[in-house]
């Protein structure tokens, strides 16, 4: 009913059913209806047919975990944000560094030795004002990452180990929440979008310990990567299009190419594996 009151309507349902929910107390639970100001801060993007304003609302009620704010979280966060996620949790545990300038781009020469959720954060916030963006300072562990990621619909892969990585996508099975698969390195990335129990998981593709440390990057590859996985959550949310599962996507940004090979399920993946299809 409330789609059919135009936008005066929306205004004032809207802010009298967020008036009434600050009364109740119930703050952290927010109207989805879109204020005047959100119709036109989004008007490009309700113009897409598939999105429009019921589309946007579905936008502003998600809750999307990014896992890292280096040079992917760095390009994965701003466009979520602009784009009216409604609630965008950030986790990452490190400081930034002179190093870092190159490809996380949230983080500024003035944030040298600033924790990485606070400068990535304050951007974001400034970016979109509309949306809630919680910084949490913590590494991300077996102990912790269930509790962190509890409540969220959507997980990002933003980290720069694949230990970390696995982790997440464990805990992303048991939860049965959808994980956003990127990484980076040099000029090439790739990304994958896992479906628990539906779709083939990290899991089923790799084992064993990656390399850790250090490694070559460039800023315009994880600028490219974490773009699109900020589209697949997007798509996700909205549920048109069609997702990267059971596919990796690879990019050389050399060569100037995309190619993609298909990922199957493993029934015996030690993640995965006992879930049914
Ligand atoms: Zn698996």
């Amino acid at each position: 009913m409330i789609k059919h009151l135009g936008i005066i309507g929306d205004w004032v349902i809207g802010y009298y059913l967020e008036f009434g929910i600050w009364v109740l107390g119930i703050g952290r639970w927010r109207v989805a209806v879109l204020t005047p100001d959100e119709r036109e801060r989004y008007s490009r993007q309700i113009m897409i047919e598939e999105i429009g304003s019921e589309g946007q609302e579905r936008l502003k009620r998600s809750r999307v975990v990014i896992a890292g704010a280096g040079g992917l979280g760095c390009s994965i966060a701003p466009w979520l944000a602009a784009a009216g996620i409604g609630t965008i949790r950030i986790i990452d545990h490190d400081e930034v560094e002179l190093s870092n300038l190159n490809r996380q781009i949230l983080h500024w020469q003035e944030d040298i030795g600033k924790k990485k959720v606070d400068s990535a954060g304050s951007k974001v916030r400034r970016l979109n004002p509309e949306i809630r963006v919680e910084t949490i300072a913590e590494s991300i562990t077996e102990k912790n990452a269930s509790s962190l990621v509890h409540g969220y619909e959507a997980i990002v892969d933003a980290m720069d180990n694949l230990s970390t990585r696995y982790i997440l996508n464990r805990c992303a099975i048991e939860k049965n929440i959808p994980f956003f698969h990127g990484a980076v390195q040099g000029f090439e990335g790739r990304v994958m979008t896992i479906l628990p129990g539906k779709t083939a998981c990290l899991r089923c593709l790799y084992r064993g310990p990656g390399p850790e440390g250090k490694f070559p990057v460039i800023g315009v590859t994880p600028a490219v990567i974490g773009s699109i996985q900020a589209t697949e959550v997007i798509k996700y949310l909205l549920g048109f299009g069609q997702l990267l599962t059971h596919r990796m996507l690879m990019y050389d940004g050399l060569e100037a190419i995309f190619t993609e090979f298909a990922v199957n399920r493993n029934p015996d993946c030690d993640h995965c594996g006992t879930l049914a299809d």
